[in-house]
């Protein structure tokens, strides 16, 4: 079974938000006043989120990532967890998180079900963290990944954002910090999506650039490397760093998509299912469910659903990228 796209392309890949709050507030990320929090009664309840996770699963999803706003902020999280990775042929569950609080909660989170992590880290430097996240103590990151680590949580993933004029003189030292803890570090270029992300546009580094900057100092050439797992399902391209068994990625998703390879959709915090990033249409799951649907019927909405999937996003066009999205709300 799988969620075919009127392209062709297989979905088996979900991204949930569970929340829209977050204990950070990036600047690229999340614009100054918003978003307006949906109220308690406008939040998928933790059993409907695993319903809808059960029914996900059986139209052929085999992946689901938690993210936010910040999922760890979630009463809660560990037993949704637990219960998410009991589905039955959910083969892979993940979280994406700024790790503030990953100390606490890495160990029982692993013990649920949990799989691997996300971290997203944009720089080592505590004055430009604090910047950047206007008030976050990047102590509590790397505690948070020592803490993930120790958890056995399989490869911790570092995400940063790269921004000129911000921290793209710190990528070489983020190479070497993932070298030195085993950590798969990604660069990511930044992205128009809502206001934001738009705002942030001037800072933007191409991909090519990024390798550049990376480069720059040693001149060794990096060594594509093929994931046959990631093949298809991810959207980094990964190289090796001569002389030791780490790995970077690149996200490019601006000079460079990957929208032939999309698999995936998004489930906000609301129960909207998005159906691209860089698009506006969404399908409201939770009103059909609270209104009594059937699963069979909410599967019949996803499948419908999943045929408006567009070809790919426009983020090149910038402001007129069509996507408003705040990326808090829906989980990057
Ligand atoms: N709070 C969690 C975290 O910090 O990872 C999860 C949510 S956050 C929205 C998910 C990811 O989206 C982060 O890695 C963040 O850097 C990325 N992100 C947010 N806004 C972005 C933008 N405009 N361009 C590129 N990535 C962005």
């Amino acid at each position: 079974m799988a969620l075919i796209d009127s392209f062709g392309r297989a979905i088996r890949y979900l991204r949930v938000s569970v929340t829209d709050r977050c204990n950070l507030q990036c600047d690229y990320c999340r614009p100054a006043g918003e978003p307006i929090l949906p109220t308690h009664e406008q939040l998928l309840t933790l059993e409907e989120i695993a319903r809808l996770g059960r029914i996900f699963v059986g139209l052929g999803i085999d992946r689901i990532r938690l993210t936010g706003g910040e999922p760890l902020l979630r009463r809660n999280l560990v037993t949704l967890v637990g219960n998410l990775a009991a589905i039955p042929g959910l083969h892979e569950l993940s979280l994406t998180t700024n790790a503030l609080l990953l100390d606490r909660f890495a160990l029982a989170l692993r013990q649920a079900g949990l799989q691997r992590v996300n971290i997203s880290l944009d720089t080592l430097d505590p004055a430009t963290f604090f910047r950047i996240t206007q008030g976050g103590d990047v102590l509590r990151v790397l505690a948070g990944i020592e803490a993930a680590v120790a958890a056995g949580l399989h490869p911790v993933k570092i995400n940063m954002v790269v921004m000129r004029g911000v921290n793209d003189h710190e990528i070489p030292n983020m190479i070497a910090f993932a070298v030195q803890h085993g950590l798969v570090l990604r660069f990511i270029e930044t992205m128009p999506v809502g206001r934001a992300g738009l705002n942030s546009a001037e800072r933007y580094v191409s991909a090519d650039e990024i390798v550049a900057l990376a480069r720059a100092g040693d001149g060794q050439e990096w060594i594509p490397v093929l994931h046959p797992k990631e093949q298809g399902s991810g959207p980094a391209r990964y190289f090796r760093i001569p002389g030791s068994m780490a790995e970077v990625g690149i996200i490019s998703a601006r000079s460079r998509h990957f929208c032939d390879t999309c698999n995936r959709m998004r489930l906000t915090s609301r129960g909207e299912l998005v159906l691209c990033l860089g698009g506006m249409d969404q399908v409201d799951l939770k009103t059909s469910m609270r209104g009594g649907a059937t699963d069979a019927e909410l599967a019949a909405l996803i499948l419908d659903a999943v045929l408006r999937k567009p070809q790919r996003h426009h983020f090149e066009l910038g402001a007129d990228s069509g996507s408003a999205w705040n990326m808090s709300g829906l989980g990057g």
